[in-house]
């Protein structure tokens, strides 16, 4: 019958579009978004007409269908009244409206993954063999200086006190008699080994400490020095302080052979992309650097890195309190201040070996053929050069090397991949996604594209005359073309190159290299499903594979800082994947068996809608749709189903999202979205979190009422200050030094240059993302004024969230943008809230304007008319309820407080962990200012509230 369904033109399956299941602040009136009238159903019960059923009092009125002779009949069921479904759904009530998430006070977020770190867990079932290229020793050091104040430490300023080192000596091939790790300390005070738990060793001066480093260094002979930031800490601290000051270049000292080395002041690329610091004989790993790599996350301090990787929340202390603890001279302060950079020294040794940052470093450093710094030094160009050289010098070729001059007359690009505009909606039916594997590389291939092969330009070719494409000019010897006539391949923009049976492609052979690997690779990978983290280390191989394969092009086409680029040859890979896009498309959309309708499509992949198939129909259609696409391209080209969207909403050109299949049998679909907000890291947490919940409710029920109420209960919490700040916090990197106009400058430039003016030495790392909020101001102030760090806000306990600002600027915009194609006004969803719940303007705080005649009472929130003379606080009827009123106000305080003490508790669980010390005062916890951690947000509104609850309520208290 459903296929009768499909030869009449009718759909099989008739998916519902979005709907709302309630009428309340339901509209009849249509939508009008982009030209296109919106008018999204309500199936609330309410709107049903009245059903007729037979019952024993109207049972003669009822007609009986066919030839009007009943043989037999019965009383139909009375459908359910509006009261049953009602006291139905309030006996099964819907997750959402539970008590707890009701209150829960923080942005509700969608992920399964509900503690919200990025990367999955690294436990690993199967245990590996030592790996034989793990030799490398890596030496890790901290320092210690004694800071002025709020000040950060300053190299010409502030002396080194402590020094904190660790080596793997397991990864060392012979027992050398010493620990692992130690301290060095100048021994200002009595700190020796019974305070702490670590080899120490005390020196007079700070030079004599160095000392013994160089000679610890000497004698572990480490491969890699490393630090988690080598520039403005540890081994930068270092040899900046004993260069300015002392006059000595540690930097040769350090090194196995004394030679002089670019310092980082001559070296920029270095220095903003490496470690910047050289020491010959060994490697310097600046350790945030790869991290910054390879982890997709908002900020790269070692807490946080430690948190999403390795699930563990560690404190972090200010200069100020280290400096603190070490003049204290108390034991307790002294251990924690060792075992906190001795941790650091752990997690970050954890890190390294998690991450395998330094096997996987020299296994691309040999794959490439080139040295293990240059792997993080250098650009992606250098590493294909590197491979193109040792093919081309097998082939007797060499690599020419263009000047500037020549490189920029050459002609400018003139080909673009095809992008198609996508149909902007909700697409309610299955969406396959296809995606041709490698379709630059595999194009190079299949034409034979090289600069060895380019015979010339088709069009207007004279034998007679020079012709030049790229930066070189060459004519070719008369007869040569008619000779080679059956063997020379046209590409889409005219040029002409040799086929493979008169000469092989350099750079087609460099890539068949690079492919058969990448195979190879992911054969692997299939057999690795069980152990998480060694697939997702083979996967980062085949993605750094498939990454050499796909900037071979850029290699071509890089024409302003290329060395050796063509964009002729550019220009022939790209006209050849727009073609074979196009026919592509042109040949699903003629098959009408497969009633498929191309939708979208970017450079090498293809969206595909099935309208009314089933996800069994659209798995099949896939399969059958890129075989035969494979099967008219030339080999190696082969267009891959990818996998199967259902539903999912796309926005515009590379923005969309949905419920994605990767197998038939796949059961529970995974949230896949791409340009949105919820992958972006330029917005703030509450809208990454708002934005997935409310796609997944959309794409779960279809229901635009839950979605409504999902969102407007978020907007409530943030009206009523019920969040959690951290999930407010924009993130932006910014290059101090570039801004021209003064009033232009981004907010997070503004915080960043005023705090370097007071302290140079707090200069953020190049593309470090500085952080900011917005509070609400007074009446008329400007934004950029508004903008703070998170540590000024927190410091004002008067400050509030800027709610209007975040939910009409920051949070409705994303939601629009996608709900809009469901016919919904989020704008309007948001009107119908109660404005009075949003706190009003400082000014209006404060009192500073005398326009303000009323105001709430401080103990039940209901308005109270001032009238001149009345100043009190509490309205009538709690004036006249005193004891009433004293006893809320009294568990109100309770409250708050014991609010505060949880979160207290768990900062001090928490640093009693860190710091392995289990007589660790309250005051330790509460030192801890790690901005990364979620709880310290909370630990300081809770007590902030506390102390604003007790001064409020406290002339009445005393009562
Ligand atoms: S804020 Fe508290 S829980 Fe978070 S890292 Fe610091 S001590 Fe630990």
């Amino acid at each position: 019958m459903g296929k009768s369904f499909e030869d009449h033109s009718l759909l099989k399956i008739d998916y519902p579009d979005p709907y709302y299941s309630s009428r309340n602040g339901y509209s009849d009136a249509p939508e009008y978004f982009a030209g296109r009238k919106f008018q999204v159903k309500c199936l609330d019960l309410q709107g049903l007409k009245p059903y007729e059923v037979a019952t024993k009092a109207n049972s003669n009125s009822v007609s009986i269908a066919g030839d009007g002779v009943a043989s037999i009949w019965s009383y139909r069921e009375h459908p359910p009244l509006y009261e049953d479904v009602l006291r139905w759904s309030v006996e099964h009530p819907d997750p959402i409206k539970t008590r707890s998430q009701l209150l829960r006070s923080q942005i509700d977020q969608a992920t399964q993954n509900m503690k919200g770190y990025k990367v999955p867990s690294f436990q690993s079932p199967i245990v590996r063999k030592a790996n034989n290229f793990n030799k490398l020793i890596v030496l890790n050091m901290e320092l210690h200086v004694n800071t002025r104040g709020d000040l950060f430490p300053d190299p010409l300023e502030d002396e080194i006190r402590m020094l904190f080192w660790s080596f793997d000596d397991q990864n060392y091939p012979i027992d050398l008699g010493i620990e692992g790790s130690g301290v060095f300390v100048v021994n200002s005070h009595e700190i020796t080994r019974k305070h702490i738990n670590f080899p120490v060793q005390t020196f007079r001066s700070e030079v004599d400490m160095v000392r013994e480093l160089i000679s610890l260094v000497e004698f572990v002979d480490p491969d890699i020095l490393s630090g988690y930031e080598i520039h403005s800490a540890s081994w930068g601290y270092l040899l900046e302080r004993f260069r300015k000051v002392h006059k000595m270049d540690l930097g040769v000292r350090l090194s196995r052979v004394a030679t002089k080395q670019l310092n980082k002041v001559n070296d920029r690329w270095g220095f903003t992309h490496a470690s910047g610091i050289k020491i010959t004989g060994r490697h310097m790993l600046n350790l945030w650097r790869p991290l910054r790599k390879e982890l997709s996350i908002n900020r790269y301090s070692l807490e946080n890195v430690v948190w999403h990787t390795l699930h563990i929340k560690i404190p972090h202390y200010e200069h100020k309190t280290l400096t603190q603890w070490f003049l204290s001279n108390s034991p307790g302060n002294l251990n924690n201040l060792v075992e906190y950079y001795m941790s650091r020294l752990h997690w970050q040794m954890k890190l390294i070996n998690k991450m395998e940052i330094i096997e996987r470093t020299v296994e691309e450093s040999r794959f490439l053929g080139i040295d293990y710094y240059s792997v993080f030094y250098r650009g992606s160009q250098f590493k294909v050069e590197s491979l193109l050289v040792r093919l081309a010098k097998a082939e007797n070729f060499i690599l020419i090397s263009p000047s500037k001059k020549q490189v920029f007359k050459q002609d400018p690009l003139q080909v673009i991949p095809l992008i198609l505009e996508p149909e902007s909606s909700f697409y309610k039916s299955p969406l396959l996604v296809l995606d041709f594997q490698s379709l630059y590389p595999s194009l190079v291939i299949a034409h034979n594209l090289c600069y060895s092969t380019l015979l010339g330009r088709l069009h207007g070719y004279d034998p007679k005359k020079t012709q030049t494409l790229g930066i070189t000019s060459w004519k070719l010897p008369p007869g040569l073309l008619k000779l080679f006539e059956k063997h020379i391949t046209v590409t889409p923009n005219g040029l002409m190159f040799l086929k493979p049976n008169v000469r092989k492609s350099v750079l087609a052979k460099m890539l068949s290299e690079i492919l058969d690997a990448r195979i190879l690779v992911k054969d692997t990978m299939n057999g690795l499903k069980d152990d998480s983290e060694l697939y997702k280390l083979y996967n980062n191989r085949q993605l750094a594979l498939k990454l050499i394969a796909n900037v071979t092009y850029g290699y071509a086409s890089a024409t302003y800082s290329g060395r050796m680029p063509n964009s002729a040859i550019a220009d022939a890979i790209v006209s050849a994947a727009r073609e074979t896009l196009h026919s592509a498309i042109s040949e699903i959309e003629k098959n009408e068996k497969w009633g498929a309708k191309v939708v979208y499509g970017d450079t090498d992949s293809l969206f595909v809608y099935l309208p009314g198939k089933s996800k069994a129909d659209a798995f099949k259609l896939g399969r059958e749709i890129s075989n035969h696409i494979t099967s008219i391209n030339p080999s190696p080209v082969r267009l891959k189903f990818e996998k199967v969207y259902f539903p999912c909403v796309l926005i515009s050109k590379k923005r969309y999202a949905g419920y994605s299949y990767e197998h038939e049998d796949q059961e529970t679909p995974k949230f896949d979205a791409k340009g949105i907000e919820t992958v972006r890291r330029d917005g703030v947490p509450a809208q990454q979190k708002m934005v997935e919940k409310s796609l997944r409710l959309l794409f779960e029920t279809k229901d635009l009422t839950k979605v409504k109420q999902y969102v407007n209960l978020q907007f409530l919490k943030i009206m009523q200050n019920k969040v959690n700040l951290q999930d407010f916090l924009f993130g932006k990197e910014i290059r101090l030094g570039s801004y021209k106009n003064p009033t232009s400058i981004p907010p997070g430039a503004r915080i960043t240059m005023k705090k370097v003016a007071e302290d140079h030495r707090s200069e953020p790392q190049y593309r470090e993302r500085v952080f900011y909020m917005v509070a609400k101001g007074y009446k008329d102030q400007l934004l950029r004024d508004r903008c703070m760090a998170p540590r000024d806000f927190l410091a004002n306990g008067n400050l509030e969230l800027d709610a209007f600002y975040y939910i009409t600027k920051v949070l409705i915009p994303p939601l629009q943008r996608i709900f809009n194609l469901c016919g919904v006004d989020v704008n309007k969803w948001f009107d119908e809230l109660p404005r009075n719940l949003i706190a009003p303007n400082l000014d209006q705080l404060n009192f500073k304007t005398p326009l303000i005649n009323s105001a709430k009472c401080i103990n039940c929130n209901t308005v109270i008319q001032r009238t001149l003379g009345r100043t009190g606080k509490l309205c009538h009827e709690c004036s006249a309820n005193e004891l009433q009123t004293i006893a809320h106000m009294r568990s109100c305080v309770r409250a708050k407080e014991s609010q505060m003490d949880a979160t207290m508790l768990i900062c001090k669980r928490c640093t009693k962990r860190s710091l392995r010390n289990n007589n660790s005062p309250l005051s330790t916890a509460l030192a801890c200012t790690n901005e990364d951690c979620s709880v310290f947000y909370d630990r300081i509104k809770a007590i902030t509230q506390t102390e604003k609850t007790m001064a409020a309520y406290a002339e009445y208290l005393s009562w």
